[in-house]
């Protein structure tokens, strides 16, 4: 069976469809791009806003034209919604072996270690969310928290070292839950130092920690993680309490200041990067306002900024003052400005300073991109030949759209 996966959405979802990948090829199947020889089509995909939506019906009409007889199966977050809708190929994201079996793949049900084809090995850790942000249809799709065990994950972990992986980026729909439905001393700080002695394994980073879930003691206690990347996604959504309270976020702009200060005093300049939804009912120009001026207190590295969607089962679907369109447009031209400029003067911070830099890709033997712990992409040059996969001290002399760094 010639199957083409298409993956589209988050890290979780990317860690499903690597794994899906193993799988077929552990049954006999072949994994092929797209094209009119390809026998089903595998999107492994996100519903978590209406433009995702959006964009998986547009790569399912696509597919369909390139090859009408073949099926178009559905997987993940939008697998479940569709599955919900009555569609046939469409299985929600527990439902691996549903897909298998569609494609026509019997063997023994089991759980590969997905196939990476990059020099970041993503472990998904946790999955499902007990939270219920009156926004977020996620728990609606993927069910309560669920971790997985710490000796599975520490296993997965050794074998992506022992195939020469030295980045392992922790994901879950919940991260920061880890634990909690496991065992009462089990969470996220415990697992960090279980992996932080598996040796080869350089660099440990962080895909997203919810700030309810944070507090000052528990960033110092991160802090302790020598192996942790200086990385902090914390969604902080609105700048506006009265808008956090809507959203259910359980956390204040206070509570989110005093996280940013503790990795501030626990790493020297720490990348905090966010998420921050536009236009959620009731927003007025004064949250907005609210909004702008706590990205300038934090001075993010990155923000990623969604547009309000109303989305099924969700609580705030139906609530009142839903914000036109174009009043979500306009916000969104200011804020991505506005995001734009902290970027650059988080950039800014490292001109002339040295990083150690993770080579990713090499577009010659003495040029290759990466990250920096902190999560700057970096352009190298250098007179000796460069190796994928390997670390190299960069000096940052230059910022345009992308940093570039000499080898020294
Ligand atoms: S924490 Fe909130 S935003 Fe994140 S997955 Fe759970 S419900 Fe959604």
């Amino acid at each position: 069976m010639r199957v083409s996966l298409i993956t589209l959405g988050c890290k979780v979802s990317q860690y499903d469809s690597a794994q899906l990948e193993r799988m077929i090829l552990g049954r006999g199947g072949e994994v092929v791009p797209p094209s009119p020889h390809s026998e089903a089509f595998l999107i492994c995909g996100c519903a978590v806003t209406d433009k995702a939506v959006k964009e998986a019906k547009q790569v399912s009409r696509r597919l369909r034209r390139l090859n009408p007889r073949a099926p178009v199966i559905l997987y993940g977050c939008i697998g479940e919604l569709a599955h919900r809708s009555g569609e046939e190929n469409a299985f929600p994201p527990r439902d691996k072996e549903g897909v298998l079996l569609k494609l026509g793949l019997k063997g023994k049900a089991e759980d590969a270690l997905p196939s990476w084809h990059r020099t970041r090995g993503v472990v998904k850790v946790q999955d499902g969310c007990d939270r219920f942000c009156s926004f977020c249809i996620v728990p609606h799709l993927r069910g309560k928290s669920q971790s997985r065990k710490l000796e599975e994950v520490i296993k997965e972990v050794e074998e992506l070292s022992r195939a020469g992986f030295k980045e392992v980026v922790l994901t879950g729909v919940h991260l920061s839950s880890y634990g909690k439905d496991l065992h009462e001393s089990l969470d996220i700080f415990s697992l960090l130092e279980a992996l932080e002695k598996i040796p080869g394994i350089e660099r440990i980073r962080l895909s997203s920690m919810e700030p309810v879930d944070l507090d000052r003691e528990k960033i110092i206690q991160l802090g302790r993680i020598s192996k942790l990347c200086p990385h902090f996604h914390l969604p902080l959504q609105s700048g506006s309490d009265r808008i956090l309270k809507s959203m259910n976020r359980g956390y204040t702009l206070y509570h989110y200041l005093s996280l940013v200060d503790a990795c501030r005093s626990t790493w020297p300049d720490p990348a905090i990067t966010t998420d921050i939804m536009v236009g959620f009912p009731g927003e007025t120009e004064e949250d907005f306002q609210l909004t702008l001026k706590a990205l300038e207190t934090v001075g993010f590295a990155r923000i990623h900024a969604f547009r309000y969607s109303p989305r099924p089962f969700t609580l705030a679907e139906n609530f009142p003052d839903q914000v036109e369109d174009k009043v979500k447009k306009e916000r969104m031209v200011r804020l991505r400005l506005l995001a734009s400029k902290l970027s650059l003067a988080y950039q800014e911070k490292f001109l002339g300073k040295v990083l150690p830099v993770l080579l990713e890709e090499l577009s010659s033997p003495n040029e290759g991109e990466g990250y920096t712990p902190n999560y700057i992409r970096v352009k190298v040059q250098s007179e000796e030949p460069l190796a994928c996969n390997t670390i190299v001290p960069v000096r940052i002399y230059s910022i345009t759209d992308i940093c570039l760094g000499e080898t020294i």
